[in-house]
């Protein structure tokens, strides 16, 4: 691949790629062992004022392409992500430290259903009329692209996310400006030489490497970028909302979560005890739904924190390119050091560790960031173990007699991302599923994703939803037409 493969993250800018302007880069480390994988384009306004004079030059024609032609080439790019899962799916595992497994049977492929499913969602996608009658008028809705968007995603799940946003933006006719997490940046990187081959129009997708404070930030304050969809931690969506607002760009925030994970007695046990060792530590509990707080019924409290605790015990911690590890390595020394800080400070009078709670060594890797699996049996909601996001592989228990009790607690934290009911029972589904305040339930399952739903949260977990029309729609502006006419 075109200048990719490389030890050195350049942007994609029009079409090319390209150093930035200021000759300034940032390391890239591998988490696995600690040591240099490369540098990083560190991108200033001047990189991004050059990509947002790309994409504008590119916008008309994109956005007066059919949708034939647009579906065409973002099909295209889906099967050439399929076709380079393997070279994406390593780097992915080397930038982030996830098992390679993951990313080669989840999220590379993922990546390419978020292509293929908006290739053929903007196929489909239709707007409104509504007949003004007694009137003599109709009105009709026209969604017209909104024209220069920026997109800015996390590292956690990097070209899974970041292509949720782009494949959205470019169907509906946008050109887009895309930074990914410094953290993370080649499998994005790797994207502007698929779009290239895939016959994308030079301009129409511009990829601009750099830290979230400089070059985030210029992409946020460009005047001419219309939107911005954001997914990232809370602090750094609060900061985004206060730049952004008074520009009245359109904005989608998708932040962090602390996600109840409830366990009934009556549930299907030996499902939910294996769904949540995934809901728990999938990704080193550093996906936005785990479910980070395990509520059981106290009838089973005792057996499930047993075998939670065995069943976590068979986890294996290791490097992230070996087939059979489950944990791999945090995604940066100083998010590990973040995840261990909750772990050095717990107060006994709140907490005691069930099993992990410290760094993990892996033999012949001793400067990559591991912790072990860990489980901490809670006295109450209040702690700051069960109200921060930490994002790591951490979980907490708590025992609960009845749903009044369970709700009030589910319900007592800032965040409301999502939440996960183990139970038989549809009236209680209904009646919790009513109750609980987050944008996602999963009910018998976890992460069980149709392309087609809604997908975000609400409290401090953001603002707007994605997927399905909701993203069609973020990304078009409605513009209501009115016609009279004459009888
Ligand atoms: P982060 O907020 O530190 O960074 C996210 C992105 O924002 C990165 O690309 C970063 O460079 C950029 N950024 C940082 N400061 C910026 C600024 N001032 N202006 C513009 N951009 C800026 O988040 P992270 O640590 O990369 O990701 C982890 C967080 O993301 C967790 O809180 C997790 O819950 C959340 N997350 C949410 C979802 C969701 O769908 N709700 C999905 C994945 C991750």
């Amino acid at each position: 691949m075109n200048r990719v493969n490389s030890t050195t993250t350049f942007n994609f800018i029009n079409g090319k790629y390209c150093d930035p302007v200021g000759d300034d880069w940032l390391e890239n480390i591998n988490p696995a062992d600690g040591t240099l994988l490369g540098r990083i384009a560190n991108s200033t306004e001047q990189d991004v004022e050059n990509a947002v004079i790309a994409a504008s030059n590119a916008q008309s024609n994109w956005s007066e392409s059919t949708l034939e032609q647009r579906s065409r080439i973002l099909s295209k790019i889906g099967d050439l992500i399929e076709e380079n899962i393997e070279s994406l799916a390593t780097i992915e595992s080397e930038d982030s430290g996830k098992p390679i497994g993951r990313a080669r049977t989840i999220e590379i492929p993922r990546a390419a259903s978020n292509f293929h499913f908006f290739a053929n969602a903007i196929t489909q996608f239709s707007s409104e009329s509504h007949e003004s009658v007694g009137q003599n008028a109709i009105n009709f809705t026209l969604r017209q692209p909104l024209g220069v968007v920026g997109c800015i995603s996390p590292w956690n799940l990097p070209l899974y996310l970041f292509t949720w946003k782009i494949a959205p933006a470019l169907a509906a006719g946008n050109c887009v400006i895309a930074k990914p997490s410094e953290l993370t940046p080649r499998t994005a990187s790797m994207l502007g030489d698929l779009c290239n081959q895939a016959g994308l129009p030079a301009g129409v997708l511009n990829i601009i490497q750099g830290t979230g404070s400089r070059t985030g930030q210029a992409i946020l304050e460009h005047e001419k970028i219309k939107a911005i969809s954001f997914t990232g931690g809370t602090a750094t969506g609060e900061h985004v909302a206060r730049v952004v607002a008074p520009k009245f760009k359109k904005l989608s925030l998708e932040l962090g979560g602390k996600n109840p994970n409830i366990i009934f007695a009556d549930c299907n046990y030996e499902r939910a005890l294996e769904t949540t060792i995934h809901s728990s530590f999938a990704n080193q509990g550093q996906i936005c739904l785990c479910g980070s707080r395990i509520f059981i019924e106290s009838s089973i409290y005792e057996k499930f924190k047993a075998d939670f605790v065995a069943r976590t015990g068979q986890l294996s911690v290791g490097h992230p390119a070996e087939t059979e590890t489950t944990i791999g390595a945090m995604v940066s020394g100083d998010h590990y050091r973040k995840v261990l800080s909750y772990l050095d400070e717990i107060d006994p009078a709140d907490a005691s560790i069930l099993c992990g709670g410290k760094p993990a060594t892996v033999a012949g890797y001793e400067q990559g960031f591991y912790i072990e699996p860990t489980i901490i049996e809670v006295q109450n909601n209040q702690c700051r173990l069960n109200q921060e996001e930490i994002f790591g592989p951490v979980v907490t228990l708590m025992p609960f007699d009845n749903e009044e009790e369970l709700i009030a607690m589910a319900n007592d934290v800032k965040y409301g991302l999502s939440a996960t009911i183990w139970t038989r029972d549809l009236d209680r589904t209904m009646r919790l599923s009513k109750k609980i305040e987050c944008g996602v339930v999963w009910i018998n399952t976890w992460l069980m994703r149709d392309l087609r739903t809604p997908f975000g949260g609400m409290k401090d977990s953001g603002v707007g939803r994605e997927g399905g029309l909701e993203a069609l729609r973020f990304f078009t502006e409605p513009k209501n037409i009115c016609i009279a006419f004459e009888n």
